[in-house]
């Protein structure tokens, strides 16, 4: 998938230093299926440095996602500052190279920086996401891990310390 607004034109790039700025809302994630991440609002800073035979590219992701906390579901933004590196150079991508070195194929004129762009942003993420543990002021909204805990008595299959799964059972219930 390609989304025109995160495209890099390569043709006619000259060897230096090239700046970019790019905006990632709300709308990035609405076409991508990671449920994880509600909103957005983040800056990209994209640096790109030709050199002859590679083109590395310095990612600055800084700005706020707004996300679900693991243990209630209730949505809250943490904020992410993060640099990111990623090279690439012209060539076969079918053939062995380096695992950091991205291979376009030659003639590509363009580069979609949304894939990883997606990545980074993942990355800037703590891996788990529990708010009130980090922050005394931000309480977990009982009232609803209390009705989620009620609709899935009637499940004894579902793991009862995951949110994730009795909400997937609420939509199901729904439909
Ligand atoms: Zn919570």
């Amino acid at each position: 998938m390609t989304d025109k607004q995160f495209i890099i034109r390569l043709n006619g790039l000259e060897v230096g230093s090239h700046l970019y700025e790019f905006k990632v809302t709300d709308s990035f994630f609405e076409t991508r299926d990671y449920s994880d991440i509600q909103g957005a609002n983040v800056k990209v800073a994209v640096e790109l440095l030709k050199q002859n035979s590679i083109i590395s590219l310095t990612f600055k992701l800084s700005g706020t996602l707004q996300v679900l906390c693991d243990r209630c579901v209730k949505a809250y933004d943490v904020e992410i500052d993060s640099e990111e590196k990623m090279h690439l150079r012209f060539g076969n991508p079918d053939e062995p190279h380096a695992e950091d070195v991205f291979v376009l194929p030659h003639g590509e004129n363009e580069l979609d920086i949304s894939p990883p762009l997606f990545e980074f942003i993942s990355l800037a993420l703590p891996s788990r996401l529990v708010p009130c543990e980090e922050d005394k002021n931000f309480k977990c909204d009982f009232d609803t891990l209390n009705k989620l805990n009620d609709i899935s008595v009637d499940e004894p299959e579902q793991k009862p310390d995951s949110p994730w799964d009795k909400l997937k059972n609420i939509n199901f219930n729904n439909n």
